[in-house]
């Protein structure tokens, strides 16, 4: 055997899985075309406990807060670079009765580890409205998400082989006991291709339900130490360069900025800061979401030396190195995959 695994797709999925299975002694071949799909290098690449506009606990938070910044500490000592950066995140009210809310919430334990206060005064209204107070966050962050893919693909990791080109289905053959691609034979495949999953011959049956974003970068002359996130995030990125997201269209589904974008993304931020700002450049990525908003992982339903760890959806960046651990952790038999992300659930659309 050449490989005891191809992975096709080096973005945050493929990249991380290939660093787990390596770190189990597997001899690992990645085949990535990076221009065809760039949602781990458009990401904001927050980290964050709690989300959405209602401001819940994210699913499985004390499980995937715990794994991920001493995965990414591991990686950054190992790759000699500084990737993943904690800052608190800074979540205005919106009314009193949310205030009221969060006073009741933060007694109970649960929110132990990710609520540094509940302030029922402005904490930080030099820069932005926060009349009725705000939710201060701790054991949160952003990965530079670029910074990360570039170090890791210039290191990788022993036993990890980088091949840079388009996969060729036509070229893929599998058999019983291997996996065939253009002359070279692996134990098994896996797909961490992105959004692209709709267009894999394998996997295309699943409900992937891709939607795109786009940020914007601005300059500001104030000096920000926290992320601000409240319709949008404004991620301060040093030297008053701050990262600004993020848009969801369903329907466009392509890396192309538009001006709706831009002009959506500015009236949020007006709202939610004082200061002034001047946008200097503008992405667009496509993210790979799910029908039910949990991630694609397991082995193919008839072919089991064929597997897929995808969907990551909206956050990549806290699932991804917990799931990937859990996916290594169940190909050797030491544990089974949730049934929340187990491709199992979808059997039945095959
Ligand atoms: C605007 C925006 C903001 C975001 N903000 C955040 C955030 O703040 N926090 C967060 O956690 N997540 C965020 N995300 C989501 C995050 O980017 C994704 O969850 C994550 O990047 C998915 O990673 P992936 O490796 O599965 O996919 P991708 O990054 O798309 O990687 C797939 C790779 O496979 C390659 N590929 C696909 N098909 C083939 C093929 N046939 N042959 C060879 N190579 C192939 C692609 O080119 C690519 O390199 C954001 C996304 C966007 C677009």
């Amino acid at each position: 055997m050449d490989f005891d695994f191809i992975i096709v797709g080096c973005g945050i999925a493929g990249s991380v899985l290939s660093d787990h299975l390596a770190s189990h002694g597997a001899k690992v071949l990645i085949i990535d075309e990076p221009r065809l799909s760039n949602s781990s290098r458009v990401a904001g690449g927050l980290y964050n406990p709690i989300t959405g506009r209602k401001m819940v606990k994210t699913w499985n938070a004390d499980a995937l807060f715990s794994y991920l910044e001493p995965y990414y500490r591991d990686l950054e000592r190992r790759l000699g670079t500084n990737f993943c950066h904690s800052k608190p995140i800074y979540r205005p009210f919106r009314s009193i009765e949310e205030l009221n809310e969060w006073m009741g919430k933060s007694a109970y334990k649960e929110y132990d580890s990710f609520v540094a206060q509940v302030s029922d005064k402005p904490l930080f209204d030099d820069h932005i409205n926060d009349e009725h107070g705000g939710l201060l966050l701790k054991g949160c962050g952003y990965v530079d998400t670029t910074e990360f893919l570039d170090a890791f693909l210039k290191n990788l990791p022993d036993g990890v082989t980088l091949k840079t080109e388009e996969f060729d289905f036509s070229k893929l053959s599998i058999r019983n006991d291997s996996i065939q691609y253009n002359g070279i034979l692996g134990d098994k495949i896996i797909f961490c291709d992105g959004q692209l999953l709709g267009k894999n011959p394998l996997f295309n049956w699943l409900p992937l339900k891709p939607v795109k974003g786009e940020l914007l970068f601005i300059r500001v002359d104030e000096p920000i130490d926290v992320i601000y996130n409240r319709g949008v995030f404004v991620i301060p990125l040093g030297d008053g360069l701050c990262k600004v997201g993020s848009t969801y269209d369903h329907n466009n589904l392509n890396d192309i900025v538009t001006e709706e974008g831009k002009l959506e993304l500015t009236n949020r931020l007006e709202e939610l800061v004082k200061f002034q700002f001047e946008i200097v450049d503008q992405k667009a990525g496509v993210r790979p979401a799910t029908l039910d908003r949990k991630p694609f992982i397991g082995m193919h339903p008839t072919e089991h030396n064929v597997g897929v760890f995808n969907g990551f959806g909206t956050k990549g960046v806290s699932l991804v190195p917990y799931f990937a651990s859990q996916f290594v952790n169940s190909m050797t038999k030491r544990s089974n995959l949730d049934e929340d992300v187990n491709i199992s659930r979808y059997f039945s659309l095959y």
